[in-house]
């Protein structure tokens, strides 16, 4: 037994598990305490708990190609793809799966081992689905992981997409279920928890995680946390997304969020899922290499690689490279 376990946490008095274990009781008070940590006991914790599952030198890579991009219905306050709001993103058609593949193709040599395809829909037409299972079945024989994020998804669409060869399906449940409704008013928290079970159900791995500096407070990334924690089973990807303020959105002005603030969140996911590979994702080209740095101490193994997160910029896969061998980090395979 670790001597963490039940630890209390200095200065609350609040009893948190700290073994590393993988559970899905997490409560408020216990997450609470979590981030209101002294910082270097947060990330103490947070990358000891991280060695007990995996290699602290790896980060897992994936790529996202936006398969399908703009025109969609939802109103999602963050997102430049909505329909409802003047980003400047032209609604285009679904890409050929031959384009797709060969996309696939050129990010299997950059190194990615997943591939990751975006569509903006509220949820796929049965007719979508046939030509998204058509490029599920040729980047799988590339040899590489699949991922797609279609939007909704019925139980038997879920299960055509298994049937294809899909690896994981990524759906967010973006924020605490108390902010939600400030940020997504066309579908339901309970719309998103029902499309995961469909997911799961299909036996594909789930990708979900969620989107922090919109506004929100601490208890709301608390609430996030708790949510994703409490799951009927931890998703195998947590993807923690700083928010990207694009003109045209309804978030495009608002105070940032401090970067100290998003390694605590980084630092709670690793520890409220131990066993996750947690996602440093959207909002990396605005942040700075030490801030990256602290993602990875506080249990951060993973990025997407690639000058283009659907429709927002990443960093190049130059500057990615440099700063992953400046820390010695390595791809995992
Ligand atoms: S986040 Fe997805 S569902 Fe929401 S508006 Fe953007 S593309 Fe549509």
């Amino acid at each position: 037994m670790n001597e963490h376990v039940a630890a209390p946490v200095p200065d609350s008095g609040v009893a948190v598990d700290l073994s590393g274990a993988v559970r899905r009781d997490w409560t408020r008070v216990q997450v609470r305490a979590l981030f209101d940590l002294p910082f270097p006991e947060l990330i103490f914790h947070a990358q000891r708990i991280h060695r007990l599952h995996f290699d602290p030198r790896e980060v897992q890579i994936s790529t996202l190609l936006s398969i399908k991009t703009g025109g969609c219905p939802e109103d999602c306050a963050y997102c430049p793809q909505s329909a409802h709001y003047e980003a400047g993103v032209k609604a285009e058609k679904l890409m050929e799966a031959s384009a797709v593949i060969a996309e696939a193709q050129a990010a299997k040599r950059a190194g990615a081992s997943r591939f990751c395809m975006g569509a903006a829909w509220r949820n796929p037409k049965d007719r979508d689905l046939d030509a998204v299972c058509t490029m599920v079945e040729g980047v799988k024989a590339l040899g590489l992981e699949t991922c797609a994020t279609l939007g909704m998804l019925t139980g038997p669409q879920a299960q055509r997409l298994k049937a294809s060869g899909l690896d994981y399906y990524n759906h967010n449940l973006d924020t605490s279920p108390e902010f939600y409704g400030e940020i997504i008013t066309t579908r339901t928290y309970r719309d998103r928890l029902d499309t995961l079970d469909h997911v799961r159900a299909a036996g594909i791995a789930v990708c979900c995680g969620g989107i922090v500096g919109m506004g929100e407070g601490r208890e709301d990334r608390v609430g996030m946390i708790v949510a994703l924690a409490t799951l009927p089973r931890h998703p195998e990807s947590v993807p923690i997304n700083m928010l990207v303020q694009v003109e045209g959105t309804p978030l495009a002005t608002g105070a940032a969020l401090d970067p100290i603030e998003f390694v605590r969140t980084i630092a709670a996911a690793r520890i409220c899922m131990p066993a996750s590979v947690v996602r440093l994702s959207a909002g990396r080209e605005e942040m700075s290499e030490e801030t990256q740095a602290l993602c990875f101490v506080a249990g951060a193994n993973s990025i997407f690689y690639g000058p283009k997160l659907l429709t927002t910029p990443n960093p190049g896969r130059d500057r990615d490279r440099a700063l992953l061998d400046k820390l010695g980090l390595t791809p995992m395979e």
